[in-house]
């Protein structure tokens, strides 16, 4: 079977979604091919149900696809307003967060990226690329054991491993030979939760919980990372902690076994120890392990972390964020590093390069170092790239462009 499109987005996660909707919405005949049944990778499959990466001035309605996917979620009483959250514990980061059902989140997706025009292949799963004169010609996906040839004159990589981008070989960060990735985190949610109960906890409560969870071996983070997701009694947990090395296939199938397996305990703590989980069961686990980290390439520019600190802004700026520079250690501590100026920005030349004429990068996987990465990963963040990448893609093929020729202030949404 063969498809043509003017724009292939690989992988529909959170910056795959938001690019397939500005593509299409921008007149590209567009397609996003996504391994999984659902859209949204790490904010549905991984069941994140918090969304951060809003800038601290940020307005609300949040403005383009984000305050999109917002606004559908409240129609569905399935999101909570904006508030400043405890960060591992800490509120001085003054982190901006919108907690959600993830599963609702599946549905809103869907139809936004309906609404927008774009098609869909579910099931599909990138393999192979033919790149000829620094152009990618066209895609192999795999579905139910069948390759299907797919051509397109602008490719997306949001696929979080940048499949696309490493068959063309674009340069991977010089800080990523050390493999030094963060733990990964199996989300998980616990029903009949007493949410009443557990919100009276102090930080200082729950921390002492965790030192003596961990003291027990049976928790792994320093505090008791738990919300509620709505009024129902359902909490979501980012509370296991994995060391992981996506490159290698055998050990990233033990992380998984290894995520599990801490989910259980942590669980069988929760109830025993953690005021207003005594009736509390599991009632449903992230479909994978959730990764921080992976591969990371070299565009145009490399955003740093000097960058992020400074908040220094560029003609081309796409996006703009507050999040801290937030690596998380392989022990149970938390460090996270607040912007000094307390925002940063994203240029378009960090998600183009120069060795590929029709390539454009979206999410965690754009031109940055360890550090920007760790501010930029999250989801709003990854968003708003992607509807830049959506929009210049469209760009490129109305006026046959390449796509890194074209000049980022028009892309228009800053
Ligand atoms: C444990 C954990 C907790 C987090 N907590 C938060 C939080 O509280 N708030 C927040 O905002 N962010 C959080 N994040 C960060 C955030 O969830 C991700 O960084 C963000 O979703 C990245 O978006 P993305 O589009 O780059 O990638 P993803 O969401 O990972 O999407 C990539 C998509 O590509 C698809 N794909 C991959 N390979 C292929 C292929 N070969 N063929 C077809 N499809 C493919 C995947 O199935 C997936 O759907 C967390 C991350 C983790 C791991």
């Amino acid at each position: 079977m063969e498809l043509v499109y003017d724009v292939v987005i690989i992988g529909g996660g959170t910056s795959g979604f938001a690019a397939a909707v500005a593509s299409a919405r921008h007149g590209a005949k567009t397609l996003v091919i996504e391994e999984n049944a659902f859209l949204g990778g790490m904010a549905t499959g991984g069941m994140v149900s918090q969304f951060m990466g809003f800038a601290d001035d940020e307005t609300f309605p949040a403005r383009g696809v984000v305050g999109e996917v917002l606004d559908k979620l409240h129609q569905h009483d399935a999101c909570e307003d904006p508030k400043v959250i405890y960060l591992a514990g800490r509120k001085e980061a003054n982190v901006l967060a919108v907690s959600y059902d993830s599963d609702i989140l599946k549905f809103v997706l869907d139809e936004i990226v309906e609404e927008a025009g774009a098609d869909i292949l579910f099931h599909a799963k990138y393999v192979d690329a033919k790149i000829e004169n620094n152009r990618v010609r066209s895609v192999d996906v795999a579905v139910n054991g069948e390759i299907i040839h797919i051509c397109a004159k602008v490719f997306i990589d949001a696929s979080f491993h940048g499949v696309l981008a490493y068959k063309c070989n674009i340069p991977l960060q010089e800080d990523y030979d050390n493999k030094d990735f963060q733990p990964g985190s199996l989300m998980f949610k616990m029903a009949d939760v007493d949410s009443e109960e557990f919100l009276a906890l102090s930080q200082e409560e729950k921390k002492s919980i965790a030192r003596n969870g961990i003291d027990e071996g049976q928790l792994y983070v320093e505090t008791i990372m738990s919300r509620p997701t709505g009024k129902t009694g359902i909490h979501f947990h980012n509370m296991s902690r994995v060391p992981n090395d996506p490159t290698d296939p055998v050990g990233w199938s033990k992380a998984e076994i290894a995520a599990r397996k801490q989910v259980m305990n942590i669980s069988e703590y929760m109830i025993r120890n953690v005021p207003g989980y005594q009736n509390a069961v599991i009632s449903s686990t992230g479909s994978f392990l959730g990764l921080r980290d992976s591969r990371r390439f070299t565009g145009s520019y490399t955003l740093t972390k000097d960058d992020v600190m400074e908040g220094v802004q560029f003609e081309d700026s796409i996006a703009a964020s507050s999040f801290p520079i937030d690596i998380h250690p392989k022990d149970t501590g938390f460090s996270f590093v607040k912007p000094s100026n307390g925002k940063f920005f994203i240029p378009y030349r960090s998600i183009v390069c120069k060795e590929i004429n029709n390539l454009i990068l979206a999410g965690r996987i754009i031109s940055a170092d360890k550090y920007a990465h760790a501010s930029l990963r999250v989801m709003i963040t990854c968003m708003r790239i992607g509807e830049a990448a959506g929009i210049a893609a469209s760009m490129a093929v109305r006026d046959g462009t390449d796509t890194n020729k074209i000049n980022g202030q028009l892309i228009g949404l800053m």
